[in-house]
């Protein structure tokens, strides 16, 4: 499972790369500063750099992990493509050779709408739109492809491409959708993705209903690795593994995989990786499972992967595993904090502003690692999760359970490109209240999803006789609410600072002006007008906010500001705030803890859902003015060795700042795979 953000915030156009080599510009300095977090935009997505800052930290032997294990990252890009679409690869190659050798003029309209056509085919890693998983078409005519390709010479583009075929695949409405999911069609046949061939549903699940065996207590995720053929009339698995399907790209990857292993930092880690090899050489799916379980259980490895064939998104009947990869390491100084808070569960819970009866006598805290990611790969490349929670298989979870991370620089290369946006800018009130979220913004978030995650969740306990699932469609967003509330009143708690969490109280003031600001006016920026706010996370944060905002009104707690015909919603009074968010902590636990329905329908009908459309419209009108792009992803760093004697004496990192030029070097590098598989 995986988590994303829908942060929505970035810059404007920055410039076209023009499918011309040009310098590479030098990155700036690790301050956070001056270091360029967007380096492009296009269509609706913005590409972001991360940073590696902790990288140097490591010791020689982990840097060498990281690098093979990163080099085994980016060796199987080709088959997310190929898993795309069965002739994304052949898309590509084409668009590439036209981007390299196109000898006519580069500096007009219709080229530029080519330039980003390609971009996106890049960042989607295929045709079809990462996220809707629409088919997308270029804004210039098929025409105009044709010119395109008078004027590339033949010798740059794959042997498989034939002008007529490509310009349909691109073109026509074949293929309109990589994972259909509506009810009632085939959704087999309707699906583009490349997991099927010329087979119905119906055949796919009687397939596989054959081969489970209901009294497996440990059965393997049947269907993970590979293709669903027919041949001569008989269906057939094309596996993927060394000597099956993708067998050129996944030798690479243990190529990569057994330099790994040689400098795995301890023998549980190595035996982890040799596991993952002999399942990449036999395609055996027992394997799978028992690297698996050593995978879980590995909690003393610093530097950790995600390699293979693991979400089944990619697949409408989710057993099909898209290829990714992330190369991690465990973030020290912020999993001190995750600990520090588990340490002290126990406290929070007695402390806790909710009814006593409510409150748990015995607190275990979960224990989350927070990551720093080093290079994604795959499916997780370039638009990528924030959170992870694996192994998949359900057995195994329930077994040996599982490895939830969050992947904090990647949150704070997003925070940082926020802030450049002009977005807070353009919704807090004040100078003061800017400068507080720059300042504050960052380290006030995480330690919410901290407080958020491992205690919020876990705290208070049922009254007796109460199952947990009472509250039905509302339980959701009453129980986000109840995890928010837990951590905004704690936040502004001397304990924070006092267990050395935060320095200062004011981090959290500027957290309560954020949370205040996206809940009752930011996030509707996602939302269409005329339309109700349906997600439980939204609908949470509109809830506290609103019912916050009524609450204290006698009091002047929230104040709704206009200047310039905009509006601002103003905190005056912030120790006010922190009681209503421990009032309406003990009314929500009140609420789980009993079962009651009708309260809690009431209280998300009233406060959470409706938004008020005249508001509604400002902020749209507001927000298309700061044209940001609502989607993002990122370029990966580059790891260099640093030779000397003939031994590798250091690893460097270095952050590039061109996306197109990343995108052909991995085409040129490190694509390994035939253009039809
Ligand atoms: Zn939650």
């Amino acid at each position: 499972m995986k988590h994303f953000t829908l942060i929505a915030a970035g810059m404007v156009l920055l410039s076209f790369f023009s499918c011309q080599n040009k310098p590479e510009k030098q990155a700036g300095p690790l301050d956070g500063t001056d270091f360029q977090w967007q380096i492009d935009q296009f269509a609706d997505v913005r590409i972001l750099r991360y940073q590696v800052d902790d990288f140097d930290s490591l010791s020689l032997k982990q840097k060498k992990l990281v690098y093979y294990l990163s080099q085994a990252a980016v060796c199987g890009r080709d088959i997310t493509f190929d898993q795309n679409y069965k002739y994304n690869l052949l898309i590509r190659r084409s668009l590439e050779a036209i981007c390299e050798g196109y000898k006519g003029d580069r500096s007009t309209d219709d080229f530029k709408k080519f330039e980003i056509y390609l971009k996106r085919v890049w960042f989607s890693n295929g045709i079809h739109h990462h996220y809707s998983t629409d088919k997308f078409v270029p804004e210039f005519s098929s025409a105009y492809f044709t010119s395109l390709v008078e004027n590339t010479p033949r010798e740059l583009f794959p042997q498989e491409f034939e002008a007529g075929f490509v310009e349909e695949l691109i073109f026509s409405p074949v293929a309109a959708k990589r994972v259909c999911l509506d009810a009632g069609i085939d959704l087999v046949k309707c699906s583009a993705c490349n997991f099927y061939e010329d087979i119905t549903e119906k055949e796919v699940e009687d397939f596989y209903a054959k081969m489970l065996d209901p009294n497996d207590p440990e059965p393997v995720s049947y269907g993970l690795n590979s293709k669903l053929v027919k041949v001569d009339g008989k269906l057939t698995e094309k596996r993927y593994h060394l000597g099956g399907m993708y067998s050129t790209a996944i030798e690479k990857i243990i190529y990569w995989l057994e330099k790994a292993a040689g400098v795995a930092e301890n023998n549980e880690q190595k035996e982890t990786v040799e596991s993952l090899i002999k399942y990449y050489k036999t395609g055996d799916l027992k394997e799978f499972d028992r690297y698996s379980i050593l995978w879980v259980k590995d909690l003393q490895s610093q530097v950790d992967f995600v390699n293979g064939f693991i979400e089944t998104y990619g697949d409408p009947l989710g057993r099909k595993g898209g290829w990714e990869s992330i190369v991690n390491f465990k973030n020290i100084e912020a999993t001190k904090r995750t600990d520090i808070i588990g340490k002290n569960a126990q406290w929070f819970e007695d402390h806790s502003p909710i009814d006593d009866k409510f409150k748990k006598k015995e607190v275990k805290g979960v224990s989350a690692k927070v990551i720093t990611a080093a290079m994604l790969g795959g499916e997780s490349y370039p638009a990528t999760p924030i959170g992870v929670n694996l192994p998949n298989a359900d057995w195994i979870r329930k077994e040996y359970g599982s490895k939830s991370v969050t992947i904090e620089n990647i949150t704070y290369a997003y925070d940082q490109a926020a802030m450049g946006s002009g977005q807070l800018e353009e919704f807090a009130y004040s100078p003061e209240e800017v400068e507080l979220a720059k300042k504050w913004g960052g380290l006030a978030n995480n330690l919410h999803t901290d407080l958020h995650e491992c205690l919020g969740h876990g705290s208070g306990q049922l009254a007796q006789g109460i199952k947990g699932d009472e509250l039905k469609n509302y339980g959701s967003t009453l129980e986000e609410a109840r995890a928010d509330l837990f951590a905004l009143y704690y936040m502004l708690d001397d304990k924070i600072v006092e267990l050395g969490l935060m320095p200062t109280l004011d981090a959290a003031k500027a957290e309560y002006s954020n949370y205040i600001r996206n809940g009752l006016m930011v996030q509707l920026t996602r939302i269409e007008l005329g339309k109700n706010i349906e997600e439980s996370h939204m609908r949470n944060r509109k809830l506290i906010a609103q019912w916050c905002y009524e609450k204290g009104k006698a009091d002047n707690v929230i104040e709704k500001k206009t200047r310039d015909n905009k509006s601002y919603f103003v905190i005056n009074d912030f120790a006010k705030l922190h009681k209503l968010f421990g009032e309406l902590l003990k009314e929500v636990q009140r609420i789980k803890s009993e079962g009651d329905y009708e309260t809690g329908k009431a209280l998300v009908e009233n406060y959470a859902v409706k938004v008020d459309p005249v508001l509604h419209k400002e902020v749209l009108d507001r927000y298309a003015k700061l044209k940001l792009a609502p989607y993002a992803g990122f370029v990966n760093p580059v790891y260099t060795l640093v030779m000397k004697d003939g031994e590798i004496a250091d690893v460097n990192v270095e952050y590039v700042t061109d996306y197109s030029k990343q995108m052909m070097d991995y085409s040129k590098n490190y694509s390994y795979l035939p253009t039809i598989n």
